[in-house]
């Protein structure tokens, strides 16, 4: 079946989520203009692999990129508690300002932990970039590092959304909008 078909409602167009990714651009590039620190894009893996293109591209000052990867022992539609960094960062984060790119921040664990890992590496400010945001769901307080802001392209209501970038059972990361899965899907 193709893929249009495992999708029950639409979220976010391409066409919605590509004019808030520039406002996002917009935004970021606004804020780090007149800095002499480096600036480092951090991409958690692999969910944010098409946010953190759009997003890149659309900045105007210069920018490194690189990848995080942190796997939750949680299962199905939920992380756990403890995630684990199991592929870090290859680029040197020390003294320089940060920004944390995700697809999602649901319970905060995540994130929570990255920043913390980017923190102990010595980054002088830590931000964080999130494509949505499901904050009913927070568990954990996200706290940032120096100078750090959040951005967030938009609130999530509290389904299990797939699509750009993001899975179920690592499928539907390819289908370029936002989306509820048919019931089935699950299945
Ligand atoms: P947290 O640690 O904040 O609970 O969850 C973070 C990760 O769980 C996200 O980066 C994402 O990979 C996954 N996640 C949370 N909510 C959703 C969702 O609605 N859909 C998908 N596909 N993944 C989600
Ligand atoms: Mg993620
Ligand atoms: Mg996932």
């Amino acid at each position: 079946m193709a893929l249009e078909g495992h999708i029950e409602t639409v979220l976010w167009t391409e066409a919605d989520i590509a004019a808030r990714v520039a406002e996002l651009a917009s935004q970021i590039t606004d804020d780090f203009l007149g800095s002499s620190v480096p600036l480092v894009a951090v991409g958690v893996a692999t969910g944010a692999f098409l946010f953190l293109a759009d997003v890149v591209r659309r900045i105007k000052i210069p920018i490194e990129v690189d990848f995080i990867r942190a796997e939750s022992y949680g299962s199905g539609t939920e992380s756990s508690g403890a995630p684990r960094i199991s592929c870090d960062i290859k680029i040197d984060v020390a003294g320089k300002h940060v920004i944390l790119v995700e697809d999602i921040v649901d319970t905060g664990n995540t994130l929570s932990c990255l920043v913390a890992h980017l923190e102990s590496k010595g980054a002088s400010s830590v931000s964080v970039c999130t494509f949505l945001d499901k904050p009913a769901r927070r568990k954990v307080e996200l706290k940032l590092v120096g100078e750090g802001k959040f951005y967030r392209g938009f609130e999530c209501p509290d389904y299990f959304v797939v699509g750009y970038g993001m899975d179920f059972a690592e499928l539907y990361r390819n289908v370029p909008y936002v989306g509820v899965l048919k019931p089935e899907m699950y299945k």
